[in-house]
């Protein structure tokens, strides 16, 4: 019989910068519909785990496969195509278009410009870009210049630009960064509901936050993982608190 197939595997992957590793012999998987935060201390190798999956960063070993697919073969966009978005720390949207028109050009493009303007005035595509301003709150600021949002509100976004393109897996790093606790707590519901569909990997650094959102947590250290589970399981944890404190 067929064992499942984990969405993500992340096989005994390395990453070396010159004699550095910043990744150093990592696996991890990531299932399903799950929701997964990853913290660990500065330099633990969080940002160059989502750039490794994303394609930013290649590996010096190991391997990455998302549904079978082995990823660090692939260029970036291929990377995208194939279901796996991700959002930078600092929003990179459109100030001077609209909000609707920033979802508008993050839904993938047709082979012309001229083909893809005309695909995405159709109802369906309407649509979408309806529902996904739903989903990040901002409906009634579709007319609105994205520039004029609150810092809040660009990366809610953000993350609609890549919802409009459906991924499968979403790669957040620190999506509540600079929030008020009204948005961080609006965040959270609006990552489990993304959850519901999609896999999110999220990196965070407040507790509180991820206690509120996290299924499974996995701590990185010196570019592996130092443990997983519960937040209550990897609170207790001695070798965590022993990296936080010590
Ligand atoms: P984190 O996100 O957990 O703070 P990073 O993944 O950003 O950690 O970095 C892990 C380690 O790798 C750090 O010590 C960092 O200085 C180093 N590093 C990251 N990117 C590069 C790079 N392009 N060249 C050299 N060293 C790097």
């Amino acid at each position: 019989s067929r064992v499942a197939e984990s969405m993500l595997s992340i096989d005994d992957v390395t990453v070396s910068f010159g004699g550095f590793k910043a990744v150093n012999g990592l696996s991890l998987k990531i299932e399903e519909r799950e929701l997964r935060v990853v913290i660990g201390p500065n330099g633990a190798g969080k940002t160059t785990l989502l750039d490794l999956i994303c394609g930013k960063t290649r590996p010096t070993s190991g391997s990455v496969k998302f549904r079978g697919i082995e990823l660090t073969e692939l260029p970036e966009f291929k990377i995208v195509r194939a279901g796996v978005g991700r959002k930078f720390q600092n929003p990179s949207i459109y100030e001077d278009l609209s909000v609707r028109e920033n979802l508008e050009v993050s839904i993938p493009q047709a082979h012309s410009i001229r083909r893809s303007l005309f695909f995405r005035r159709t109802p369906e595509i309407r649509q979408r870009i309806d529902s996904v301003a739903e989903q990040i709150r901002l409906s009634s600021q579709l007319k609105g210049k994205a520039g004029l949002l609150s810092h809040g509100q660009k990366q809610w976004l953000e993350i609609g630009m890549l919802l409009v393109q459906d991924p499968e897996l979403l790669l957040l790093d620190e999506p509540v960064a600079g929030m008020s606790p009204k948005e961080r707590e609006q965040t959270g519901e609006l990552l489990r509901t993304i959850a519901l569909g999609k896999s999110l990997v999220v990196i965070e650094h407040d507790m509180d936050f991820v206690r509120s959102i996290a299924q499974r947590v996995t701590v990185l250290h010196q570019g592996r993982v130092l443990a997983e589970g519960t937040v209550d399981q990897i609170q207790n944890d001695p070798r965590v608190i022993e990296v936080y404190l010590g």
